[in-house]
């Protein structure tokens, strides 16, 4: 295999409502990061229909030029149909990685682009950086349940291939004046290329209030007792306008729905203000969160999450919760 044929930080982009999702910014970002150190070009695909007039929204992220595949077949994801149309470009045109976001129309998509241009993919990455000596991408992603960071790279294969975690890396700034090109993709879908027929959409209940969207993250785990002790943190939240996350141990209970569940097998959130009541800091929790500053409330001095936050209160929640939340309250009466 010729590497040298290979060219590009391709990033896969994903519409919803007609906007450009904000994983995409996300990863857009990486991609130029990245095609500093490689010297790739970074460039986008988009697909769908109406969605020539978001191109420029990618190029303000980053991207130098964006492929645009227009059709009213495209206009719902449709797992053979994308990768058809796909596939076929990017065989043609050989990136030398692709990013895809680590989320159902991702996770989908990728393997099945994996397959049409023979390489592998590494799914839920956390961190990506390139290895100076080879040049080579390297994914990292946490492993062997959560105990290990695992570095991946393709040093036999191209493209590079993988899957990221949404809000784990900063949204650029958009530059409405950047340039690039856009080059539209003609479509040759027909019908019969769909692997399913679309009847009705049916949207999920919206959450009230999703952790990944929230500035103010009030999270707990086992040191929270009791079902009563737990409705602490929903007062707590609806004070400071945050929401309400879990450890998965407290989602297991029930006490939350998975929505809320942070972690590896969870959400990743970004909040400005991440309170963790009761959580040990297990790396499976704590790879989920990347907070501006992290506030732990535990009765033992001694748990890892008060080494990795910014403020470590050593106190038995019993006490502390209620103590707290009188306080807040007595500031906002003020
Ligand atoms: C493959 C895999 C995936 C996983 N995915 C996730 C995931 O997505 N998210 C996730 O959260 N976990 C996940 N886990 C589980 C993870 O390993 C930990 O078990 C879990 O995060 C621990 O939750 P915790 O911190 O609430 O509980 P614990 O580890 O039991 O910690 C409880 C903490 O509360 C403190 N405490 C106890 N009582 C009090 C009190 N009265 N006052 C003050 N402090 C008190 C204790 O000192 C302790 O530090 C995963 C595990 C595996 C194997």
């Amino acid at each position: 295999m010729d590497f040298s044929d290979y060219k590009g930080i391709y990033v896969i982009a994903e519409v919803r409502d007609g906007k450009v999702e904000k994983v995409t910014g996300e990863l857009l970002g990486q991609a130029r990061k990245l095609a500093e150190k490689t010297g790739d070009p970074v460039e986008a695909v988009i697909l769908g229909s109406g969605v020539k007039e978001r191109a420029q929204d990618l190029i303000a992220y980053g991207a130098d030029v964006v492929y645009v595949m227009e059709s009213p077949l495209l206009a719902h994801y449709d797992g053979m149909a994308y990768e058809k149309e796909l596939g076929a470009l990017l065989k043609e045109k050989k990136p030398s990685a692709i990013l895809f976001a680590a989320t159902p129309y991702g996770r989908d998509l990728a393997p099945r682009i994996a397959s049409a241009v023979v390489c592998g993919v590494t799914a839920d990455v956390t961190e990506l950086s390139v290895d100076e000596k080879t040049g080579l991408i390297v994914w990292s992603r946490p492993a062997m349940g959560g105990n290990i960071m695992a570095d991946i790279i393709s040093p036999q294969y191209r493209p590079q291939v993988g899957t990221v975690r949404p809000s784990t890396f900063d949204l650029p700034e958009a530059d409405a004046s950047r340039k690039g090109s856009v080059v539209e993709v003609p479509v040759t879908l027909t019908e019969k290329d769909l692997g399913t027929i679309l009847k009705e959409i049916i949207p999920a209940p919206k959450e009230e209030n999703p952790i990944e969207e929230a500035q103010i993250i009030v999270a707990g785990g086992r040191g929270i007792h009791s079902e009563e002790e737990w409705a602490q943190l929903h007062e707590l939240a609806d004070l400071l306008g945050g929401s309400v996350g879990a450890s998965r141990p407290i989602c297991e209970l029930g006490w939350e729905p998975h929505s809320a569940q942070i972690g590896q097998t969870g959400k990743s959130v970004a909040p400005h203000i991440y309170f963790a009541f009761g959580i040990s800091g297990a790396m499976q929790h704590i790879c989920g969160v990347k907070a501006d500053i992290m506030i732990a409330v535990n009765r033992d001095k001694n748990a890892p999450i008060m080494e990795m936050a910014d403020y470590a209160v050593t106190a038995d929640l019993k006490d502390f919760l209620p103590a707290f939340i009188a306080e807040v309250k007595k500031i906002q009466e003020k």
